[in-house]
């Protein structure tokens, strides 16, 4: 078969399953090209992890069968985050990310293991300035990350957030072996001349738990191999650094970390708890205020605004958290329910007018403290489904 591969990821932790089932599907005697009219069969790593993204997935899935008549393979998240909803629309062939050996050895007709493809991602910058790359190509899906030298380190989560859907498609947690994530990082970083590294995962903070390592230790051993690395960490959630709070406290203060994205989600107790995020207002004024008095700035945040039962007054607390804590960025996202999920069941829902609102108004104030702050139904985000779609 001729095939072709379409990410519709919207992380770039998957591109390492899209590098896995390419290797894959070579070695197992058909053909990848590069356009869907050249194709027998389009496979589509679906995203869904928001109601915007899923939707654009099962677009996607509709346009390759409709419009370019192309018989489609739906890979990806989305058979595990809404499988009633795919096999209300879609009736082909599919392979869910957490069965995914099984599943591709059937439907490309293989008895090779997939497993053996499965390689440590390491990607060149794409740029050194993202903002400045996105105004001159247009068409190019380039974010924060694209500034870095990307290593993907794990793949899972254990955290238990109670809105969180992705959990639903992940697999048990697997982190890459430290060697082979040094002599990857070695190799790229030769390659590019270029020391800033993002080490990405989706829970980057929990790296080793299944191997024996935590992820300080991670750090320690990427910086004793690599003069000069300087390493950005993205998902890590504020427990994890809480967890390793004096050794992480240390790598900050040896120059080894370059930035930190720490999800909040919210500083009010009452809506933590509920989101069932381990850790409570105290505790991320320890992590930030720590930062403030280091006078490391280079750290950014995400919230949900919006959660169910959040009212103005957890609304203002959160607010008034990050104007005294000062992230360099923001990204504030509306709260978008997924069915299934346990916050789905807490009440009252906000309604949609009053989260509008609210993220107008936070957004408002963030711009006003010279704060960059961005939106999940933005202009900038609305755009970048675009992008995603015109990237192969
Ligand atoms: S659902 Fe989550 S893990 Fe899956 S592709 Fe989208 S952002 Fe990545």
């Amino acid at each position: 078969m001729r095939i072709f591969v379409k990410g519709l990821n919207s992380c770039p932790m998957r591109k390492q399953n899209l590098e896995q089932y390419c290797s894959f599907i070579a070695a197992s005697g058909h053909r990848l090209v590069n356009t869907p009219q050249e194709a027998d069969a389009v496979l589509v790593w679906t995203c869904a992890f928001r109601g915007d993204l899923r939707d654009n997935s099962l677009h996607e899935i509709d346009r390759y069968q409709n419009e370019l008549g192309v018989r489609v393979i739906v890979a990806g998240c989305l058979p595990d985050i809404d499988p009633g909803l795919l096999r209300s629309r879609f009736k082909g062939d599919i392979i869910p990310w957490r069965t995914d050996i099984q599943r591709l050895k059937e439907v490309f007709g293989s008895d090779m293991d997939p497993e053996q493809f499965r390689t440590v991602f390491a990607e060149a910058n794409i740029c050194n300035d993202t903002m400045k790359y996105r105004r001159e190509n247009p068409d190019s899906d380039a974010t924060f990350h694209d500034q870095f030298v990307k290593l993907l380190v794990s793949e899972g989560c254990r955290f238990d957030c109670s809105y969180c859907s992705e959990k639903l498609a992940f697999p048990t947690y697997r982190s890459f072996q430290p060697e082979e994530l040094m002599e990857s990082c070695r190799r790229i970083v030769a390659m590019t001349g270029r020391r800033e590294v993002i080490l990405i995962a989706d829970s980057l903070g929990e790296y080793g738990c299944d191997i024996g390592y935590t992820l300080p230790e991670l750090i320690r051993i990427l910086a004793g191999a690599i003069p000069g690395v300087k390493l950005a960490l993205g998902n890590l959630n504020p427990a994890s650094f809480l967890q390793y709070f004096d050794e992480m406290q240390e790598l900050l203060c040896n120059g080894h970390i370059r930035h930190l994205n720490l999800p909040l989600q919210s500083a009010s107790d009452r809506i933590l708890k509920l989101m069932n995020r381990p850790y409570t207002k105290h505790d991320i004024g320890r992590l930030f205020g720590m930062l403030n008095d280091k006078c490391f700035t280079e750290f950014d945040t995400h919230l949900i605004i919006g959660f169910p039962s959040e009212t103005d007054a957890d609304f203002e607390e959160t607010m008034a958290f990050v104007l005294q804590y000062r992230p360099k960025y923001i990204l504030a996202s509306n709260y978008m329910e997924s069915p299934g999920m346990a916050s789905a069941k807490i009440h009252p829902k906000i309604p949609t007018e009053t989260r509008q609102l609210r993220l107008r108004e936070f957004e408002r104030r963030m711009k006003q403290a010279g704060i960059l702050c961005n939106t999940d139904d933005s202009e900038l985000s609305a755009d970048r489904l675009r992008r995603l779609n015109l990237v192969k």
